[in-house]
């Protein structure tokens, strides 16, 4: 068994083509090859952890426990879910007819889409391809996955393992760049799964519909978070700090910018600065569970927004090992360049409001968010948030957790993105659902 790289053109017919004809043996359907994927699955990503953790480290700098957590760990608990739960989630479920057609039986199925593509970013370059592909085997459908090219050390251990544990004609691994995922994107897919922003994600969907074929577009954004008067901002601080800085801020729900209603943006800004020295020392540079920026584009970027505001705590970098110091921004002015896109980076803003209804106001005016955080004593606080905003999720008081609860759906809303997945929302996005309906011949038209 061998990796498919295919050089771009033809070789990806060559691919989807394998992938195709494994589908139509029916094998992939049964219950029993699910199991033995996702089982596999598992058996790699056990097995071959320190090649991955190393892989992690050489592209982002991971320090071994965040990167088992977020990554290895993340999609093992993603698999061990959905092996707990996949016969519930395959039953037919019966579904009630109306009198007129009675006697007759129906009920509600999921089949497998066919052949599926799953393109995945940097940032969580493992569990961001390898999440996907959990719904996609559980959901009986052959895959092909396109790793990351900007995280080339990940990209080459999926390329390298994933055939010899998986089913090499159900799933293959393309790995390249802009070329060779164009190549891809002309082949007729029955689902397209892309994770990455928003200007590619219209590339996506724009092939895609030339095949009609459907997608889910998991894109960024400004995540915004409300801090309330009277909540307890030394926690805040500490849970706000965990969520920003974590993979060096280049996660897609990382808190974006701060919303703080009166004086609470003065009065965060110590205890920003404590819970930063409390989790990364007083030289984050030395920190072993510190990453760093992804490449030097997106470290200059980066520095080129440190002067958006007050610094409260670091902005030091160092060009030639891509490390930014965590950073928080104060008195930042909702025209700053840091408030223009998505930050993608260790660095925090703090902007000033004077009302609930300002923040509402702020966060409306703009692309609906992937998440909107709040931290907030107040039942009222969080009625208005949750009924006059719109988010692809709502947390209060602990940022980025929501995504490891896979019964929450995970997706964006509007410019965050389209469709949803983890647990049975991947089985959902992965599947058609058909409805049956049996109506014997010897029976009368009601
Ligand atoms: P990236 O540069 O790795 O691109 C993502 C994928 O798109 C890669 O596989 C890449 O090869 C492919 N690609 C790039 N240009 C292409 C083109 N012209 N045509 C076809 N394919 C192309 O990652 P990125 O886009 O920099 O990722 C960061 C963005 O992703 C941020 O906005 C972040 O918020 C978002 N993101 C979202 C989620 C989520 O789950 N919603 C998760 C992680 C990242």
């Amino acid at each position: 068994m061998t990796s498919s790289n295919p050089a771009p053109g033809p070789d990806a017919a060559g691919v989807v083509g394998r992938l195709r004809a494994t589908f139509a043996t029916h094998r992939t359907v049964s219950a029993k090859w699910r199991r033995d994927q996702l089982t596999a699955l598992r058996t790699l990503l056990t097995e071959h952890r320190d090649d991955l953790l190393g892989a992690l480290a050489a592209d982002l700098g991971k320090g071994p426990e965040e990167a088992y957590r977020t990554e290895i760990g993340f999609t093992l608990n993603e698999i061990d879910h959905t092996l707990d739960r996949l016969d519930d989630w395959l039953a037919p479920r019966p579904a009630e007819l109306p009198e007129r057609l009675l006697p007759a039986t129906a009920r509600v199925v999921r089949e497998p889409l066919g052949v599926v593509l799953v393109i995945a970013p940097w940032n969580y370059p493992l569990q961001l391809a390898l999440a996907p592909l959990v719904g996609a085997l559980a959901a009986g459908n052959c895959a092909v996955v396109k790793p990351s090219e900007l995280a080339p050390a990940t990209s080459a251990a999926i390329a390298r393992l994933l055939p010899r544990y998986l089913d090499a004609d159900a799933v293959a691994v393309v790995e390249g760049a802009v070329p060779e995922t164009t190549a891809l994107l002309a082949q007729r897919f029955d689902h397209i799964f892309y994770t990455g922003n928003g200007t590619v994600g219209r590339i996506v969907m724009t092939a895609a519909a030339q095949h009609l074929t459907p997608v889910t577009l998991e894109l960024g954004g400004k995540s915004p978070v409300v801090l309330d008067p009277g909540t307890d901002l030394a926690t805040a601080a500490r849970r706000l700090v965990v969520g920003k800085f974590l993979n060096a801020g280049q996660t897609c729900v990382a808190p974006d910018y701060v919303l703080a209603i009166g004086d609470t943006a003065r009065d965060i800004e110590p205890h920003l600065a404590e819970a930063v020295r409390e989790t990364y020392g007083a030289d984050p540079a030395a920190a072993p569970e510190y990453g760093r920026i992804v490449n030097e584009r997106h470290f200059d970027r980066l520095t080129a927004l440190l002067d958006s505001g007050r610094t409260v705590i670091g902005g030091t970098h160092d060009r030639a090992t891509r490390y930014l110091a965590p950073t928080v921004l104060a008195d930042v002015s909702p025209h700053a360049p840091v408030m223009q896109e998505e930050i993608f980076g260790p660095i925090l803003p703090i902007i000033t409001v004077p009302d609930l209804g300002a923040a509402i106001a702020f966060i409306n005016d703009r692309d609906k968010p992937l998440a909107l955080y709040a931290f907030t004593d107040s039942d009222d606080t969080k009625h208005r948030l949750l009924t006059e905003t719109s988010s692809g999720a709502l947390t209060f008081g602990l940022p980025v957790a929501h995504l490891t609860a896979p019964d929450l759906p995970f997706g964006g809303v509007g410019e965050s993105g389209m469709g949803r997945y983890h647990g049975e929302y991947s089985i959902d996005t992965f599947s058609h659902t058909k409805a049956v309906l049996d109506k014997p011949l010897d029976k009368p038209l009601g």
